[in-house]
């Protein structure tokens, strides 16, 4: 019997998933591995969000698999000498696995191959499992990548997508696999206490019932902060358990006004990853540098701190940092409003920020998450690399009444409508009482800050 080993790695689902589908079929037999690797860990995967969401999504994979007859095989160890020593158990002939694009991935991948081939085995890479368009397949005339995104979302949307692949109806294991046990979620401390559910069942709820009551509004109440309408699909995203192939698919399918928009958002995903494969430093390095010399020393330790705390006096932006404690995640508004604020209000080096970011979002993303802070430091690719955003018009404009920031700033839980935008405006007393800081620094003065720095050359 044919035997390959299927390698999950950011794409822990049996739902459109070409590596499985390949491997799978009459009289074939499948090793669906997962390898925990302490060098992933090391380079910042093992947080408590991201491990305990990890932990369900692999209890539901190993579940879902059981369902069709197979079960997860789980290992520890360095990925590329466990699935070689995996399909040496198994007698298999071939690994599958999804490509990835860092500079991390794509080692692991060159090295692979290499040890597989010298054993006589063959490593299969499958592209558009972890985005809809996979990097390099649009680019400009004159560029390996895009560096602007409309013109790159006009290419990415003329492009015919593959269709959506059922899950395999069997899955034949080979007996004599061992599997480690699965990592249990319950195990991990420090996991922020309203952290949402993993695993592609939970996806797969989560999709469809966006699609059915949610994505219709989406263009016009993404922005709203109180009303929390966007998807929440990105930690799904993130970990695979959903394919962004289906997702545009069945939103597409789903049809109506909010779609494109909400696609669009898709498209997003897979741009930052076109860039991150052309130029993998940019998780560290400015994109476009502006020559920036980021505050440092003790008053912007002080100020960084009193921003990871959500305490720095300005209700909207405090609100969204501790939704991120609160959750693991945070509202896209909320993150370009912390974003802008720590780096062009506060004159903070983006890196910091993106690994406060990573530490604490379930979503956490090495393309998503530097490349939008890139974007907000005016690093990146943004057009417009000087704009601010104002947290006190942006607060009064996209939570009006208050309700998002009175959900997570309790101090000023009592603070009536927009009024909660600005508590240095209440009268002494009621401000005193509340408990709630006074503002770090005045705007006007972040911003003088900022001008003059970037104005200099
Ligand atoms: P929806 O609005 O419902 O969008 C659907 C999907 O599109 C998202 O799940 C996500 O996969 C993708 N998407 C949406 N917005 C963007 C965007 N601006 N860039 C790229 N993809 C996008 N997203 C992450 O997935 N991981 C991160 O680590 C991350 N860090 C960010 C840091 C900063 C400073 C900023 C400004 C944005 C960051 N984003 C990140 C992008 C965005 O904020 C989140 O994807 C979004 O808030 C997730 O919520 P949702 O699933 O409800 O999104």
């Amino acid at each position: 019997m044919r035997t390959s080993v299927v390698l999950f790695t950011c794409d822990l689902r049996l739902s459109d998933h070409p590596p499985l589908r390949a491997a799978s079929g009459p009289g074939r037999r499948v090793v669906p591995l997962f390898v925990r690797d302490p060098a992933v860990d090391r380079a910042g995967f093992a947080v408590p969000n991201r491990l305990a969401f990890l932990a369900e999504c692999l209890r539901d994979l190993d579940a879902r698999l059981r369902e069709r007859g197979g079960r997860l095989v789980v290992r520890e160890g360095d990925t590329v000498s466990e699935v070689c020593r995996v399909a040496a158990e198994a007698d298999a002939c071939e690994v599958h696995m999804a490509a990835d694009v860092s500079v991390f991935a794509q080692r692991k991948e060159r090295r692979l191959r290499r040890e597989l081939e010298s054993a006589g085995r063959r490593l299969h890479v499958h592209e558009a499992v972890s985005t809809a368009v996979p990097p390099g397949a649009v680019t400009p005339a004159s560029s390996d990548h895009f560096a602007v995104f409309t013109p790159y979302y006009r290419r990415w949307s003329q492009q015919g997508l593959r269709e959506v692949l059922a899950a395999p109806r069997r899955v034949v294991v080979p007996e004599e696999v061992a599997s480690a046990p699965l990592p249990e979620g319950t195990e991990v401390a420090g996991v922020s206490p309203g952290l949402c559910a993993g695993g592609e069942s939970e996806g797969r709820r989560r999709l469809a019932a966006w699609l059915r009551s949610g994505v219709g509004a989406y263009e016009d109440r993404h922005d709203d902060l109180a009303a929390d309408a966007t998807s929440r699909l990105s930690p799904h995203l993130h970990f695979g358990t959903l394919s962004p192939v289906e997702v545009v698919h069945r939103a597409r399918g789903a049809g109506g006004a909010g779609t494109e928009a909400f696609v669009r958002q898709i498209a997003w995903r897979d741009f930052n990853r076109q860039v991150l494969a052309a130029r993998p430093d940019a998780t560290g390095r400015d994109y476009r540098t502006r020559d920036d010399r980021w505050r440092t020393g003790k008053d912007a330790e002080r100020d960084a701190e009193a921003w990871r705390r959500g305490r720095t006096g300005y209700p909207v932006v405090d609100a969204a940092m501790r939704q991120l404690r609160h959750e693991g995640w945070m509202h896209n508004r909320g993150r370009l409003l912390a974003a802008s604020f720590l780096t062009k209000t506060l004159y903070v080096d983006w890196r910091i920020g993106a690994r406060h970011f990573l530490d604490l979002l379930v979503d956490g993303d090495m393309a998503n998450n530097q490349l939008n802070w890139q974007w907000m430091a005016g690093t990146g690719t943004d057009t417009r690399p000087n704009r601010v955003l104002n947290p006190v018009t942006q607060g009064k404009r996209y939570d009006p009444d208050g309700a998002y920031v009175r959900r997570w700033v309790e101090e000023l839980a009592q603070v009536p409508g927009g009024t909660v935008h600005e508590p240095w405006k209440l009268p002494e007393e009621v401000r005193a009482d509340t408990g709630y800081p006074g503002p770090l620094l005045p705007l006007s003065e972040g911003l003088d800050r900022f001008r003059r720095a970037r104005g200099r050359r």
